[in-house]
């Protein structure tokens, strides 16, 4: 039987044994975004408009026109995002083989509980890899915070204070690391961004963004459901919109695995 054939038996209308997570936030106009401080400029939000709804401007069909910033909910960014990747790839020419590939799962719930300004260390990806075995080529490594519990409540999503946003992010040394030597396609967070709240104070500024996009690594924001996901051993599909010079796209993302797997 041909490897497809396989897989579509296994998919949940014929044996079940293949199961499939949406790992996709709801696109819509009260999905939390990004708020960039001033004098910088802030992307729209999603929204739909009405052209017809079964009446006068169209009576047999209902069609919106859609309105957003690149970079609105679940979406991934290209290396043109930053301008360390500016000479690299839009979302329309990021290869598909890159978009599908092993998701391993660190997860720093925990850590992140206790506190909302933790920062992914480089020892925090060699304990993982000692514990599960190398991270293998073409990975996407999703970073598990419990984050997307706050999802639906805006003010909570982006924990902004005073000082700042306050959310779970990577290290500047582990974003250079990762991005000079751990060979995945890139890394997804449950978080608005894939710095922390506290990353324009770094060195570099949005190291994450600096380092992976400036070495063609991707990145994928506000991902749910990652508690659903084992370890290792499931495999992440990516679907953007080909955007044509996009910088970024929302994003549909799937995780693929098998029934008995966490
Ligand atoms: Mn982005």
């Amino acid at each position: 039987m041909s490897l497809v054939n396989q897989l579509i038996g296994a998919l949940g209308a014929h044996s079940g044994a293949l199961r499939i997570i949406d790992l996709t936030t709801p696109l819509s106009a009260r999905t939390p975004t990004l708020r960039l401080p001033s004098p910088f400029l802030n992307l729209i939000d999603f929204s739909l408009q009405e052209v017809s709804a079964y009446n006068a401007p169209g009576p047999f069909w209902k069609h919106n026109n859609i309105h957003t910033g690149e970079h609105i909910g679940t979406h991934i960014d290209a290396p043109i995002h930053w301008v360390t990747g500016r000479e690299g790839r839009d979302v329309a020419q990021i290869p598909p083989e890159r978009l599908i590939g092993p998701a391993v799962v660190i997860d720093k719930a925990a850590e992140v509980q206790k506190n909302p300004d933790y920062l992914l260390t480089i020892d925090d990806i060699k304990g993982w890899e000692r514990e599960h075995g190398a991270i293998a080529p073409g990975s996407w490594l999703l970073m598990r915070t419990g984050w997307s519990q706050y999802g639906d409540d805006r003010d909570k999503f982006l924990n902004a204070d005073a000082t700042g946003p306050h959310s779970p992010g990577v290290q500047a040394e582990t974003a250079q690391w990762m991005a000079e030597h751990l060979p995945i396609s890139g890394f997804g967070v449950e978080t608005v961004g894939i710095d922390a709240g506290c990353a324009g104070g770094m060195t570099p500024p949005f190291p994450n963004h600096h380092h992976l996009l400036g070495h063609d690594k991707y990145g994928l924001t506000s991902l749910r459901n990652l508690d659903q996901l084992p370890v290792r051993g499931a495999l992440l599909i990516v679907a953007p919109l080909p955007i044509v010079g996009g910088t970024g796209s929302p994003s549909r993302v799937f995780a693929l695995l098998d029934q008995g797997a966490h």
